[in-house]
């Protein structure tokens, strides 16, 4: 058999913070493969308690954490009638200081940020500032508190490794000249379920169709925020704090296919491409190795298959809150801050048949203009700034007009 990986590596501990969610499963996936070289200091999820056990008994965290002592008081009920001796039991806990706890353990060598939501900012920020190695899943965390989070990168020297496919891909990319010469980002986006969707069609969409991503399978969030290309919105954001880029530097492009993930320009015209399966197993590895690759069991792409790529610009006219993103990263301060939680509002209000699909951009689009842009110093300035704009996005929710009846079927 192959050597997975060189010789000198030590075991090193990861917390897992959003181990429940897709990206946290995936994680698991990877680390099952490689566990001679990861163990699980810390799982952190919401509310699943089935599913947190199954994971406590495959990997027996040191700690489990969950959202509310509720579901931890139901943890150790579902522990206590599993196999699992006591002894054997991880340590639970609850709550966001928990999150914080776990992150910040001086035994972990490495956090990997896969909570949905402005819930994963405060302990991956606490983890960026003491130096972790942090796996970045959660884009949440830079459009709300970019500025911060990238300044205490800065000081504290940490390794902040993107797992968003496009960021990973675009990681991959500058690895092959200097950062001075790169001109250009290039995004790609799948399009989404919509993508060729008349504006007419899309007042009348339903959950479930919004919920049907041609080529991903994610989270119900990042899933609808990738109908509207809101999730596209975010990346640009997420791009220009990663890598330092101005947003009329970084572009997107609809790939239908989603096999390439990202491309960067140099100042000589020439673009390089990161291809690979559409498997979130590959950037969440690539960030666990880095500096190195190991031997994956990702799918890899089948060239004796006859194939091709498609590349159109996105319609910014049909998908708004693409261009709104593009707006809030040049106003800077908390305007990023806003437009996340608003369309967090916003996407629940349309999963639960309170707005339509378009209702989602007018909901964030207003709540962007009622709301003043202040420069958000702390971690709990951007709590605060997303109480408020999450409260804001709410009234305008309750104004708009109910989502259109589903079309009856001929
Ligand atoms: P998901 O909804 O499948 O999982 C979210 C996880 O967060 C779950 O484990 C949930 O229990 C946990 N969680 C939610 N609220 C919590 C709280 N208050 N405290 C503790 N844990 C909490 O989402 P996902 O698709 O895995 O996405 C996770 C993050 O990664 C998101 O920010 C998303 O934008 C990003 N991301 C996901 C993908 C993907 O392929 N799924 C790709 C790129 C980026
Ligand atoms: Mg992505």
């Amino acid at each position: 058999m192959m050597a997975r990986a060189p010789q000198l590596h030590e075991m090193k501990s990861l917390t897992l913070l959003g181990s429940t969610g897709s990206i946290g499963g995936n994680t698991l996936d990877v680390v099952r493969h490689n566990s001679d070289l990861y163990r699980i200091h810390a799982l952190a999820a919401g509310n699943n308690v089935a599913a947190i056990l199954k994971q406590i008994i495959e990997f027996r965290p040191d700690v489990a954490v969950l959202a509310t002592s509720r579901a931890i008081d139901l943890l150790a009920t579902a522990l206590a009638d599993s196999a699992l001796p006591r002894s054997n039991w991880p340590e639970l806990v609850s709550g966001p200081a928990a999150l914080v706890e776990v992150a910040t353990a001086p035994s972990v060598d490495m956090v990997i940020s896969a909570i949905v939501g402005i819930a994963g900012l405060e302990a991956t920020y606490e983890a960026v500032r003491l130096g972790k190695r942090v796996g970045l899943a959660n884009k949440e965390v830079l459009v709300s508190g970019g500025r911060l989070v990238m300044d205490a990168v800065a000081q504290s020297g940490a390794q902040l490794l993107p797992i968003d496919s496009e960021h990973n891909g675009v990681h991959q990319c500058l690895r092959a000249g200097n950062r001075d010469q790169v001109t250009k980002l290039i995004l790609t986006a799948s399009g989404g379920p919509f993508r060729n969707t008349s504006q007419h069609e899309m007042e009348s969409v339903t959950p479930a169709q919004a919920l049907n991503h041609p080529t991903w399978k994610m989270g119900q969030r990042i899933t609808i925020d990738c109908a509207t290309l809101m999730n596209k919105g975010f990346e640009v954001i997420e791009a220009c704090w990663l890598f330092d880029f101005a947003p009329t530097q970084v572009e997107v492009v609809i790939h239908p296919q989603s096999t390439v993930h990202a491309m960067i320009e140099y100042s000589d015209g020439s673009v390089l491409a990161q291809v690979s399966a559409t498997d979130m197993r590959m950037p969440i590895q690539y960030a666990l190795t880095w500096p190195e690759r190991w031997q994956a069991s990702v799918p890899k792409i089948d060239w004796t298959q006859a194939r091709h790529w498609d590349f159109a610009p996105p319609d910014f006219h049909r998908f708004p809150l693409l261009k709104l993103a593009y707006q809030c990263q040049e106003a800077g301060g908390s305007a990023t801050c806003t437009l996340n939680a608003a369309d967090e509002v916003a996407v629940e209000a349309f999963l639960k048949g309170e707005i339509g699909f378009p209702g989602i951009a007018a909901v964030v689009e207003q709540t962007l203009g009622r709301m003043p842009n202040r420069q958000p110093r702390t971690v709990g300035d951007i709590l605060e700034i997303d109480k408020e704009s999450r409260f804001m996005a709410r009234e305008l929710v309750a104004r708009q007009p109910a989502a259109l009846p589903v079309p009856a079927r001929v």
